[in-house]
């Protein structure tokens, strides 16, 4: 099976991170996302922005950071926090912020992590951002 170059998973340490760096999570993931439109690698940062946000804010902290791209163009966040996680719990496990991770994701969802806590997903497609195309579909 092939897989396109660089397709991840890229992780990127929180350790508890405070919001106030993901202007260094944005920029990390430009880099390790070449090839991507610029609108789509927006969409792709703003939902990364959004979610460490949350898993700060309501979450307990973040952990971690897990981006994975896919065919055809299809960039997964994933953001790991400190929160326990309950089936059921999507609606009350954050605020406004998932509300715009629900408007520009194709597809989110909440699953428990691992080694405890919660993991908050979220796919962004290049459909959410048709103005400039990426390289791999160009
Ligand atoms: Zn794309």
């Amino acid at each position: 099976m092939t897989r396109p170059p660089g397709a991840g998973p890229f992780v990127a340490d929180l350790a508890g991170g405070r919001p106030e760096g993901t202007h260094v999570l944005r920029r990390w993931a430009a880099d390790r996302l070449g090839g991507l439109g610029e609108d789509h690698l927006r969409a792709v940062q703003l939902v990364l922005t959004e979610l460490v946000v949350n898993a700060h804010v309501h979450g307990g902290g973040g952990r971690s950071v897990r981006l994975r791209r896919r065919d055809p163009c299809v960039v997964r966040v994933e953001v790991e926090d400190n929160a326990v996680f309950r089936s059921g719990t999507r609606q009350r496990a954050g605020g406004r912020g998932l509300l715009l991770v629900s408007a520009v994701a194709r597809r989110w969802g909440i699953s428990p992590a691992p080694d405890g806590g919660k993991r908050v997903w979220a796919e962004v497609d290049c459909a959410t951002s048709p103005g400039q195309p990426c390289a791999s579909r160009a």
